[in-house]
C-alpha cells in the first residue's frame, strides 16, 4: 500500500493507495501553524492512523509527500516553503526518523504535474507544464513522465517572473513578498484578482458571502442538477438537506443580485 501525503499551509491529506491504484483511504487535518515539531507529529499521527485503519502493519507501508518549497540537493534542508517554519529544517530527514522508514519526497507543484500528466488533463502527452493558481502561483514541468528540477528545484516555478509585455499602466506593479515588485503572482494570484475586482467594481470579494460567490460561477449548474435529480425523483438525503438548509434560495437569490449588479455596470 502506498500512503501520499500533500502537506499545505492549512491542512495536510492523506491518501492510501492499493497496487491497482485504488483509493482506499483518505483522511485529512489542520496544518500545525508555525510549528515545525508539531507539523512533523501531525504527519506521523496522521501515517500511523491511516495504517491502523487499514488493518496493515506499522511501518509496512511506503510514504510520498508534497511539500511547498524543495529540499536543497547541496545541504537536505527546505527551502523556499510559504509555511515559513519548515524553512531551514532537514524535513525529509527528521519526518524519516518520526516515521522510522526512508520516504519520498517532492515539491508539491511537481507532484500536482506528475499526477495530471500520468493519467489527468495532460495524460499521454511528451510535455506537460502543470500550472496552479492560488494564493500564490505555482507549477511544476515534467517531460516524458520525469519532473524537471532544475538545479534550484523550482524548474516550471513561474509565479516570479515579471509579467512579460507589461503597459505602461502595469509598470512596476504591486510590491511581491519576494522583494519584487510586478512579479506575475501580483497579477494573476487570488490576492491579485481580488485586488483587481475591487478597482474595477469598488466591490471586496474578501467581504462578499460565499454563496454569492457560488452564484456568480457555479449557481447555474448547481441548481439545474438539482432541479434534473428532483424531477427525477432523485430526493436523497444531500438534497434534502440542501433544501432544508435553503441554500439553493440563498442561492438563486444572490445570482439575481449579481445579475441585477452586472446589468447596472
Ligand atoms: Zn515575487
Amino acid at each position: 500500500m502506498r500512503l501520499g501525503v500533500d502537506l499545505g499551509g492549512t491542512k495536510i491529506e492523506i491518501v492510501a493507495i492499493d497496487g491497482s491504484g485504488g483509493e482506499r483511504f483518505r483522511h485529512r487535518v489542520a496544518t500545525p501553524q508555525g510549528d515545525y515539531e508539531a507539523t512533523l507529529d501531525a504527519i506521523a499521527t496522521l501515517v500511523r492512523e491511516t495504517e491502523r485503519s487499514l488493518g496493515v502493519a506499522q511501518g509496512s507501508c511506503t510514504i510520498g509527500v508534497g511539500t511547498p518549497g524543495s529540499l536543497s540537493a547541496a545541504t537536505g534542508l527546505l527551502r523556499n516553503s510559504n509555511s515559513v517554519c519548515l524553512n531551514g529544517h532537514p524535513f525529509k530527514r527528521d519526518l524519516e526518523a518520526r516515521v522510522a522508514r526512508e520516504i519520498r519526497m517532492s515539491n508539491d507543484a511537481n507532484c500536482f504535474a506528475v499526477s495530471e500528466a500520468q493519467d489527468g488533463a495532460a495524460a499521454g502527452a511528451h510535455v506537460v507544464l502543470g500550472v496552479i493558481l492560488g494564493t500564490g502561483v505555482g507549477g511544476g514541468i515534467v517531460v516524458d513522465g520525469v519532473p524537471l528540477d532544475g538545479h534550484n528545484g523550482i524548474a516550471g516555478e513561474w509565479g516570479h517572473n515579471p509579467l512579460p509585455w507589461p503597459r505602461d499602466d502595469e509598470r512596476p506593479g504591486a510590491a511581491c513578498y519576494c522583494g519584487r515588485e510586478g512579479c506575475i503572482e501580483t497579477f494573476v494570484s487570488g490576492p491579485a484578482f481580488e485586488r483587481d475586482h475591487l478597482a474595477r467594481t469598488g466591490r471586496d470579494t474578501s467581504r462578499i458571502a460565499w454563496y454569492e460567490c457560488l452564484a456568480h460561477w457555479k449557481a447555474a449548474v448547481f441548481l439545474e442538477n438539482m432541479w434534473k435529480r428532483f424531477l427525477a425523483g432523485d430526493r436523497d438525503d444531500d438534497f434534502a438537506r440542501a433544501m432544508e438548509a435553503g441554500v439553493p434560495a440563498k442561492l438563486a437569490a444572490a445570482e439575481a443580485a449579481a445579475a441585477r449588479d452586472d446589468a447596472a455596470r
